[in-house]
């Protein structure tokens, strides 16, 4: 027996689809269009496709992006004059800064400089905070693309064994906190963890983010788990591949995402509807929660 793919090129398209009504009714009822400054320092090739992926989704949703492409040369100081302006600028209700910073910039000051009420990457301490004590705003886009890939795939976290690969603050950390909240019992493993393939086997849910290629192999998992691969790791003949071996793992698990085609599409249109629903805070249509 095979296990199923869970096909989040699919589902990250049915939520853009509902997405774009949603926001054709903000326009006609309200007038209100949500829009995303996507900003974006240096040349850096992986950053250049992923904000060209971002740009595009929020067009065929008809969110507005506000593209901000600056030199590698950029100071820290410039770049939170940048910030300033786009916290003022009521038109811009999510801020997005393409993550990894070149090397001289100060991310941490930077990501601090947005205004938590437009950080639609969910990234500043204020709302890594309320996603930590069970008041989530903005939240992280990919682990928040996790959950509703778990979710489409009819997954209940509650009462299962979930382990998580990799402690970043990007997606490891946050997504431990929110299979938390959905009452999975979880353990995070990282890169000091003693054995780490007996810790993967306990796992109803296994979610890799780790970012080496085919790190879990067929044999760690447990029969009929279902597995969220968050990596993207380049191979030397060009292709994509996860942080799971996916040929292995296909026939042990009950279902697994592919790469590409898993999670990386559902981290965009989290970051669009972040968009949305930041707008809708914005203008008073829903509340601070
Ligand atoms: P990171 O480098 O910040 O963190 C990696 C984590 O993995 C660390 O916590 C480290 O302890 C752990 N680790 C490293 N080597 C290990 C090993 N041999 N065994 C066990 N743990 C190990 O990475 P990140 O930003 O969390 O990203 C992880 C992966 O996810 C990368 O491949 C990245 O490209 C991918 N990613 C994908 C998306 C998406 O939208 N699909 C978004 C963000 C990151």
């Amino acid at each position: 027996m095979m296990g199923r793919i869970i096909d989040g090129k699919a589902i990250a398209a049915e939520l853009r689809e509902e997405l774009r009504r949603e926001v054709g009714e903000l326009r006609s009822r309200h007038g209100l269009v949500p829009g995303l400054a996507v900003v974006l320092v240096g040349e850096d090739p992986a950053s250049q496709v992923y904000v060209r992926g971002k740009e595009r989704a929020c067009a065929e949703v008809g969110v507005a992006s506000f593209g901000h492409h600056l030199p590698e040369s950029t100071t820290t100081g410039e770049l939170l004059d940048l910030i300033g302006r786009l916290a003022c600028d009521p038109a811009v209700h999510g801020i997005l800064v393409q993550l990894p910073l070149p090397a001289g910039i100060d991310e941490a000051q930077v990501l601090l400089a947005i205004p938590p009420g437009k950080d639609a990457d969910g990234f500043h301490p204020l709302n890594v905070g309320q996603l930590a004590t069970g008041s989530p705003t903005f939240r992280p886009c990919t682990p928040w693309g996790v959950m509703h890939l778990l979710r489409k795939a009819g997954v209940d976290p509650k009462g299962k064994e979930a382990v998580v690969l990799g402690r970043s603050n990007i997606v490891g950390k946050p997504v431990a906190m929110m299979l938390l909240a959905a009452h999975a019992t979880v353990t995070i493993v990282h890169s000091r963890t003693a054995d780490l393939a007996a810790q993967v086997r306990r796992g109803d849910i296994v979610v890799a983010a780790v970012g080496r290629p085919r790190l879990v192999r067929g044999d760690w998992l447990k029969r009929g788990a279902v597995v969220i691969d968050v990596g993207i790791n380049r191979l030397a003949d060009g292709k994509l591949c996860g942080d799971v071996h996916f040929e292995e793992a296909l026939p042990v698990v009950e279902a697994i995402t592919p790469v590409p085609g898993g999670v990386g599409p559902m981290t965009i249109a989290m970051l669009v509807k972040n968009t949305v629903e930041g707008a809708k805070r914005q203008s008073g249509l829903v509340g601070p929660v």
